[in-house]
């Protein structure tokens, strides 16, 4: 067992981090505050590769492993976890769902400009009345021959009004059930294809959040993903990779709001010395310091199961389980270490502890993820 980096990924982990801090810092608050998506910023991230990165270089991509992923995503969502929930949704979704599962003619024409953030991607499955049941979508794609017809409304989608590329899940034979589902690359601007209202959230409130709406869309078949009826198990098979990165998103919110609370504890004095040399502050930050440690270390054991292409579904379920649980509890105690000023927007503290609820929730809520472990370890 090896604990030690490669140059390599060191080297991402830096990049990653002088971005965040002269990028994506400047401004994060006005975002959060105007729900404005860091358009710039995402556009220079996809520029320096953080949007197509384990992606094959022959599609433009970085060609790198999931461990350098998961170092990328803990250092942007430290500052921006609007910024890194793109990067997420695209890079591990949309750009990973359709270089595995993609026809060579799909990953020519979709797969190369998501690679480099010329364009965004989304992944298109909850609906009003499927969230955590994903195969009761009301969505329809029905079989013309040449075509599928699709209908229906998506609710919650991640890039919603950025994305030019969706991967759209809908059921195509009712009665196949969950086999009669289909996934389709919608474009925008296809006839019939309207985006909603962006959702006004309690957190990640610079993520472009909306509703879908498609009616009598016309998609050509050769943009179904896998055989007819293999919707589902794409949508599974691709949310346990996005877990990951979500998991390293819980972990970077952790590990940014513990960075200031650090910081702010050897500064801010009370009964005559730095709050840091009361040992009720010390203990709490040895909790912080110990949880994102285990964090860290199941995001990256899931990323190296990933990387060396064994089962990873139950280790990314563990590890977004975990690390979303790191994230909100070491919040709430950076809030509680910055006193007063943790209350509000200027400390960044306040925004770290409303970012990090949405990480218990998408991509499948913390009761899923102890479904599909314990189905794992019931087997
Ligand atoms: C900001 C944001 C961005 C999102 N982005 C995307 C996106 O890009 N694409 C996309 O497709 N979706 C996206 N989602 C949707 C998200 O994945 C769903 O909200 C989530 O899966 C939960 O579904 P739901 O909201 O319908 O809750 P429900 O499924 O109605 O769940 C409500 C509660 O019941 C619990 N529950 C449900 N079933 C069970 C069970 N069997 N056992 C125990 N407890 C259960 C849940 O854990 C939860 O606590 C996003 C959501 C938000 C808020």
């Amino acid at each position: 067992m090896n604990f030690e980096l490669t140059e390599e990924q060191l080297a991402v982990q830096q990049a990653a981090r002088e971005f965040a801090q002269s990028e994506l810092l400047p401004g994060v608050i006005e975002r959060d505050e105007t729900q404005t998506f860091p358009l710039e910023q995402v556009k220079k991230m996809g520029e320096l590769g953080f949007l197509g990165m384990m992606v094959d270089p022959k599609y433009n991509g970085g060609g790198m492993d999931t461990v350098s992923y998961v170092l990328a995503m803990e250092e942007i969502s430290k500052i921006d976890a609007s910024a890194s929930v793109c990067m997420s949704v695209n890079n591990s979704l949309v750009c990973w769902g359709i270089e595995k599962y993609g026809t060579e003619e799909q990953k020519q024409k979709y797969l190369k400009p998501l690679a480099t953030g010329e364009k965004i991607g989304a992944f298109c499955l909850s609906e009003p009345e499927a969230g955590s049941d994903a195969t009761s979508q009301q969505t329809t794609a029905e079989d013309k021959g040449d075509y599928y017809l699709l209908n229906g409304t998506k609710n919650w989608i991640t890039n919603g009004n950025t994305a030019s590329i969706y991967l759209v899940i809908a059921q195509t034979d009712r009665e196949k059930g969950h086999k009669g589902i289909n996934c389709l690359i919608v474009e925008k601007g296809m006839d019939g294809f309207v985006v909603g209202k962006k959702e006004n959230k309690l957190g990640i409130r610079g993520s472009d959040t909306h509703s879908l709406m498609f009616t009598d869309v016309k998609v050509p078949k050769e943009n179904r993903i896998g055989d007819d009826g293999f919707g589902f198990k794409f949508a599974m098979s691709t949310l346990n990779g996005g877990r990951i990165g979500i998991a390293s998103q819980a972990l970077g919110i952790a590990s940014g709001a513990y960075e200031l609370a650090l910081a702010y504890s050897k500064e801010r004095k009370a009964f005559g010395k730095p709050i840091s040399q009361h040992q009720a502050i010390q203990f709490k930050l040895a909790d912080m310091a110990t949880e994102i440690e285990a964090a860290r270390l199941l995001c990256l054991k899931a990323a190296h199961l990933k990387d060396q292409k064994k089962d990873f579904g139950k280790a990314s379920a563990m590890a977004k389980l975990f690390a979303s649980k790191v994230a909100m509890d070491t919040t709430i105690e950076a809030v509680q270490i910055h006193g007063g000023y943790g209350y509000v927007k200027e400390y960044h503290v306040e925004r770290l502890m409303r970012d990090a609820k949405i990480t218990q929730i998408y991509e499948g809520t913390s009761e899923i993820q102890k479904i599909v472990i314990s189905r794992e370890l019931l087997k």
